[in-house]
């Protein structure tokens, strides 16, 4: 006997649970598989990880009802400052962003990780069937739905398996789905600060010769780092003690930050790029990390990821109430034709700027900071901008990103 689900969900890391939680909201009968046990993330230390959410990502999260206690955690970010510059010598052209400037009035949220996943998982607890620590290790699929089989032995019989099993997923790669990237030969070195100056709000993006350094405001005296640097370089500071690694950050941070220190552990993430060839096949969808592995320079993966949850969702819930299969090819071609193009173009764009401005040379220095200046000194221009970093000028706009109900 085979257990039974519209729709199973491999991967509850963030984007399968945001996935299960909509899809189970507008009445879907819905399994979330995760290979990692329970608690591996739920203990509630604070751990460094954090995320710069768009206003449309908290919409979306309001929208399957789990911000309203995620609020009071999170830092809204209202000015977003880019620059480049050397150790010390931070470049006068850059783009100052402010949220005054457009009429939502901030540009995003920042979230730490652990309070994101905690109540996800709190939420996935009593709403949804979650298996924790069990694997998706094998899937068929038949005109008819598909089989999905687990690492303790149970088969579940669903209409839709959708793949949020990160970079490696293995429903992708079962389903004969290629991959195309690279390596970024960058390792991101991420940490929290306190700090003894207010960050008032806003998001630093240092483009240092070595690679970006992003400083977002997380609440309280506090600041989250995301410091992308050569591999052989990130390897020797993460090696160093933590005031040997401070007094080789704090040159690039100028006096904006005052004194500051180490708030929790350090982490290292090597940076690469990776998308799926496709983003569908028979009876299979894929979305965050599984369909496009991105590079953090804009803190958009999460945000991408959340975009396929919506656009995902609606297609879905739109079949169902069309009385269609919600695993036929129409479905899922609805939900690659509205994202893939979107997220290839985001990530694409943000390797060229990665490229762009990781290099030593000064010629290619003044023209990105005259680039930068010219952008700023437009208002509209700069405005366009503001409203893309905020995920406002996504063109259709699923509903789930819009505020309205699915
Ligand atoms: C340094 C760094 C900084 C970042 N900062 C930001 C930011 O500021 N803003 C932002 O938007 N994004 C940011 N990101 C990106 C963001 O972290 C990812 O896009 C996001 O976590 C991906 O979530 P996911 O649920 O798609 O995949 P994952 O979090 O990778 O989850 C995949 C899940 O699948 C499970 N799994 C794997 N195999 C199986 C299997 N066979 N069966 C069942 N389960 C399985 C795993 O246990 C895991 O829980 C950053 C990334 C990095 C590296």
């Amino acid at each position: 006997m085979k257990n039974e689900h519209d729709v199973v969900i491999a991967g509850g890391g963030l984007n399968g649970p945001a996935l299960g939680l909509a899809l189970v909201n507008a009445g879907l009968n819905v399994a979330v598989v995760d290979a990692a046990p329970e608690r591996a993330r739920s203990a509630g230390n604070f751990d460094g990880r954090a995320y710069a959410l768009a206003l449309s990502s908290v919409r979306l999260l309001q929208g399957i009802g789990i911000w309203q206690e995620l609020a009071g955690q999170s830092q809204p970010i209202t000015k977003v400052v880019a620059r480049q510059g050397r150790q010390g010598d931070i470049g006068p052209f850059g783009l100052f962003f402010d949220g005054a400037e457009i009429e939502e009035g901030l540009l995003g949220h920042m979230l730490e990780d652990r309070f994101l996943y905690r109540a996800l998982l709190a939420a996935m607890q009593e709403r949804l069937s979650f298996l924790p620590g069990t694997k998706v290790i094998a899937q068929q699929a038949d005109p008819g739905g598909i089989n999905v089989s687990l690492s303790d032995g149970r088969v579940l019989r669903a209409r839709l398996l959708v793949g949020a099993d990160g970079r490696r997923s293995g429903v992708a790669e079962r389903a004969g789905i290629d991959r195309t990237g690279w390596d970024y030969g960058q390792t991101a070195l991420v940490a929290a600060l306190d700090q003894s100056n207010s960050h008032d709000g806003t998001a630093h993006q240092i483009f240092l010769p070595t690679g970006p350094l992003a400083v977002l405001p997380l609440p309280g005296k506090r600041s989250s780092v995301v410091w992308s640097l050569t591999r052989s370089r990130a390897e020797t500071i993460a090696a160093l003690d933590d005031a040997d690694f401070l007094s080789v950050l704090s040159p690039h941070l100028s006096d904006i930050f005052g004194d500051i220190s180490l708030a929790g552990p350090r982490f290292s993430y090597p940076l690469s790029l990776t998308l799926a060839n496709s983003y569908v096949a028979e009876r299979v969808a894929l979305i965050g990390d599984a369909a496009h592995g991105v590079h953090p320079i804009a803190g958009q993966g999460l945000n991408l990821g959340l975009r396929d949850v919506a656009a995902l969702a609606e297609s879905i819930v739109d079949a169902m109430r069309n009385g269609e299969d919600i695993g036929f090819a129409t479905t899922l071609d609805r939900y690659q034709g509205w994202r893939r193009f979107d997220a290839t173009t985001l990530a694409l764009g943000m390797d060229s700027v990665n490229r762009l401005f990781s290099n030593e040379s000064r010629l290619l220095a003044s023209v990105r900071g005259m680039g930068m200046g010219a952008i700023n000194a437009v208002p509209p221009l700069r405005r366009r901008f503001m409203r893309q970093a905020a995920g406002l000028s996504i063109d259709p706009m699923p509903r789930l990103l819009s505020g309205r109900p699915l």
